[in-house]
């Protein structure tokens, strides 16, 4: 039987789970003064993110644009529109494809990631 810990503790953002999602969240948050809390159910961090290629499938992001790499949100689109058939969103898509280069800069500019 798992031992069950029992704390109380005040926190502005509690983050649930330790994947790629939840750690950005928590440096974010962090990064602007709030106190944060991540709680994993697993015994080890990461998450799917621990066990992933590791390449960062962020169209038009700095980095990659520094490299050589060419994208574009078109071509961004056409693939997701390809992977995502029928569940394709153009509205979530637009979101992560406005927002995912913001991140990126984020990240590079503000942690030391
Ligand atoms: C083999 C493989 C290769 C991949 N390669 C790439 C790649 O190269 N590039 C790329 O961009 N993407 C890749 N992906 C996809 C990418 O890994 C995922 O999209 C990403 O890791 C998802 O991150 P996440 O934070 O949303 O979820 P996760 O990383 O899965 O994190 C969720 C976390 O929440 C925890 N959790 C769930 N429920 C609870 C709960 N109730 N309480 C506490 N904790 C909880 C889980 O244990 C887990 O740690 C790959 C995926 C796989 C499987």
């Amino acid at each position: 039987m798992t031992e069950q810990v029992r704390r109380q503790e005040a926190v502005d953002v509690l983050v649930v789970g330790s994947g790629a999602g939840g750690l950005a969240s928590a440096v974010s948050a962090a990064h602007r003064g709030l106190k944060v809390l991540v709680v994993e159910k697993e015994p080890v961090f990461g998450g799917t993110s621990a066990r992933s290629g590791g390449w960062m499938w962020i169209p038009m992001n700095a980095p990659a644009r520094r490299a050589g790499v060419e994208d574009s949100r078109e071509l961004a689109q056409t693939y997701l529109k390809h992977e995502a058939g029928e569940f394709y969103d153009p509205e979530r898509v637009d979101a992560f494809l406005d927002a995912g280069p913001k991140a990126v800069e984020f990240f590079e500019s503000e942690t030391s990631l």
